[in-house]
């Protein structure tokens, strides 16, 4: 016997948490399946060593699904500056939020917040059914519902199907959809520290030829510091003691860092970019890292993932008002049209600056020179600023 649901999300990261609140608050019955478990409430003493930046796109969604004012103030720092350099010290350029009008770019807050925030307000929505520690083990799809079997036996029926599992989305592989899939062979080594200055207000990323390093604020003086390096020079960061970190980073970091007091944790994740070369199957879509995973340099992963939310719960709002099938190709294809050229956009840009700062001196050079340009060049930096803020 089947349960029926409007939708089944299968992945309840941020970004399968947040379309479940978007549908929820419509209404909708949804199903949101997760492999782990419902997330644990935030500790007040540790700091996640995940941290993304939210753009102001992302926040208004947090906003009007009744997130984010449950996150606490405490564990958001927002950011109004950002600056970017390269190693040699040239094509220096800074980012200000004033000069676009706004008080701020967004806010750096640790993933663990967020989801946590999403999953409180889920808990308030009758119309939403969080299942946890189960997994689908089959789907199919016919033609007016699509099937999810779970390893727990149970059996559900919906008229969309949404993969949102991430990078390694079964609901993507069992409906027969293709991966493009690049390894740019490095990995990012991720490193919370307390600091000597408070770290606030500016993010910052200076540009060397062996990957960037970053620095994003978080509240009080903490940071969580980011270090590209190819996979065995990381390893060997990775396996150092504190102390030895510690001394790292304050003789390799830019200076304007400061001193640091301690580290607090650290961890490192592969870098890759993967992009499905559809969006959409049969009654079928893919949001989030399950339809793309660009290099984190730019820091909009999940920003994108939390815009495919915004397009496809417009898409669904509006299908289910005019009384057509939430599933059908006429509402899923607009989505996947409206979302793949801004992916592959926000690809383009961060592949060219992950090419431009890692390769040849002749390209670095180039990459500086065009810093230096876009400081001189008040509108096209406004331009870029509205993109990456998703407005
Ligand atoms: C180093 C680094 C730094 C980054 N910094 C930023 C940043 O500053 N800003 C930004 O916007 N983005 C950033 N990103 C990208 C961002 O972290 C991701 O884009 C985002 O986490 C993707 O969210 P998601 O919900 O799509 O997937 P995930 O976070 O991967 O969530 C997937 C969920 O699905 C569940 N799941 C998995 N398999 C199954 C299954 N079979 N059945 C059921 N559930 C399943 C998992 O348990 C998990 O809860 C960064 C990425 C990296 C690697």
């Amino acid at each position: 016997m089947h349960e029926q649901f409007d939708v089944i999300i299968v992945g309840g990261g941020m970004v399968g948490a947040a379309l479940s609140a978007a549908l929820g608050q419509e209404g909708m019955r949804v199903a949101l399946v997760e492999a782990g478990q419902a997330p644990a409430p935030v500790d007040d003493n540790h700091l996640d060593l995940r941290v993304s930046s939210l753009n102001l796109a992302s926040q208004q969604l947090l906003e009007s699904v009744g997130a984010w004012s449950l996150i606490p103030p405490a564990r958001r720092c927002p950011f109004r500056h950002i600056l970017a350099w390269d190693i040699h010290g040239h094509g220096e350029t800074r980012f200000s939020a004033e000069s676009i009008d706004l008080e701020d770019f967004g806010s750096f807050v640790e993933n663990r917040v967020i989801r946590h925030a999403l999953w409180t307000r889920l808990t308030d929505m009758p119309t939403v059914e969080c299942l946890c520690e189960t997994a689908p083990i089959a789907q199919l799809s016919g033609h007016d519902r699509v099937m999810l079997e779970l390893d727990n036996g149970r059996l559900l029926a919906g008229s969309l199907l949404v993969g949102a599992e991430g990078a390694s989305s079964g609901v993507r592989e069992r409906a027969g959809i293709r991966l493009d899939v690049t390894d740019y062979q490095q990995r990012a080594l991720i490193i919370n520290v307390e600091t000597t200055l408070p770290q606030q207000d500016i993010s910052w990323q200076r540009f060397t030829p062996e990957g960037p390093q970053a620095m994003l604020p978080l509240p009080g003086h903490h940071a969580s510091l980011v270090w590209y390096g190819d996979p065995d020079q990381t390893a060997a960061r990775e396996a150092l003691d504190d102390e030895a970190l510690k001394d790292a980073v304050e003789r390799e970091f830019p200076s304007r860092l400061g001193g640091i007091e301690r580290v607090l944790g650290r961890a490192s994740f592969p870098i890759r970019r993967q992009h499905a070369r559809q969006y959409t199957a049969s009654r079928t879509v893919l949001v989030g890292d399950a339809a793309h995973v660009v290099h984190p340099l730019a820091g909009q992963g999940l920003n994108l993932g939390l815009q495919d939310v915004i397009a496809l719960h417009e898409r669904l709002r509006t299908a289910r008002a005019n009384g057509k099938d939430l599933g059908g190709l006429a509402t899923i294809g607009r989505y996947a049209l409206e979302r793949r050229p801004q992916t592959l956009a926000m690809m383009a840009a961060t592949e060219t600056f992950h090419r431009v700062f890692t390769g040849g001196e002749g390209l670095r050079s180039a990459g500086s020179a065009a810093l230096a340009l876009a400081e001189r060049l008040p509108q096209a930096k406004q331009w870029m600023m509205r993109r990456a803020l998703g407005i």
